[in-house]
């Protein structure tokens, strides 16, 4: 990703905060904006354990609670989605300047990729199609060794 689309994904994800905030008569403040920033300069899939560091370093007056509350209110707005692969703790991942992508997860570095495949898109379409079933949404998550880790064991 760019610095420029890094830049059009913050402006969009404020935005959007901010018409989410106006809609429930809030106010946005300066530590969700700090949070916004810190979850869209962080990498994807982060944990809000991961997340709480990145914050700390640059303000030190935002603890855990306020952390879990800002994704909380992400997730409601749209600007962040929640992921809980095999390890059970939730990560996020941006909501703005994403297209629907499914995972490889490495289950000794735990890597993770992202993917997108037109094929199998289709194809699970077809199937729940034949089925007469609408599907809202899926996950596919498929689990394993990165070639990095398959090298050393
Ligand atoms: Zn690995
Ligand atoms: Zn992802």
């Amino acid at each position: 990703m760019t610095g420029e689309d890094r830049a059009t994904r913050l402006r969009e994800a404020k935005a959007r905060l901010r018409s989410h905030l106006e809609h429930r008569g809030l106010r946005s403040t300066r530590q969700r904006d700090a949070v916004l920033e810190a979850f869209l300069a962080a990498d994807a899939h982060v944990s809000v354990e991961e997340l709480c560091e990145r914050v700390r370093d640059a303000h030190r007056s935002i603890g855990a609670a306020t952390v879990y509350r800002c994704m909380g209110l992400f997730v409601q707005a749209g600007i962040a989605k929640e992921r809980r692969f095999h390890e059970g703790r939730i990560r996020y991942e941006p909501g703005v300047g994403t297209e629907h992508h499914d995972h490889l997860i490495c289950l000794a570095c735990g890597d993770i990729q992202e993917f997108e495949n037109p094929t199998i898109e289709r194809l699970q379409d077809e199937i729940a199609g034949s089925r007469g079933f609408s599907v809202t949404y899926h996950r596919l998550e498929l689990y394993g060794l990165c070639p990095r880790c398959k090298k050393i064991s």
